[in-house]
């Protein structure tokens, strides 16, 4: 079992902070849903290496991101495909 960035989008959607996008090591994996103002996680591109974590908690000083067991992560494979729906919903 591994874990992965989960981003707390209550928190984050509060901000109009961005910044771990531009820190993740890996492309695509840190994303930004500009409908909702949150940025998300890629669940099956994260490698686990708790970057991100610093960064929103030592830079951003926001402390929405926290390490998740793969397997507590809801809808985390959904919300890696297609963003957030209610996004795509609205975007429509
Ligand atoms: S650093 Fe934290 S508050 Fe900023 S965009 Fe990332 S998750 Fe959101
Ligand atoms: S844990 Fe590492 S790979 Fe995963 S989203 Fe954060 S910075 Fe990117």
């Amino acid at each position: 079992m591994y874990s992965v960035a989960d981003i707390d989008v209550d928190i984050c959607g509060a901000t109009k902070c961005r910044l771990c996008t531009q820190f993740c090591p890996e492309s695509n994996t840190i994303l930004y849903d500009s409908v909702r103002g949150t940025a998300y996680v890629a669940v099956d591109r994260c490698k686990g290496c708790e970057i991100c974590v610093g960064i929103c908690d030592d830079l951003a000083k926001h402390e929405a991101i926290k390490m998740l067991p793969i397997d507590k992560v809801v809808d985390g494979f959904e919300i890696c495909k297609v963003g957030f729906k209610e996004s795509l919903v609205e975007a429509k």
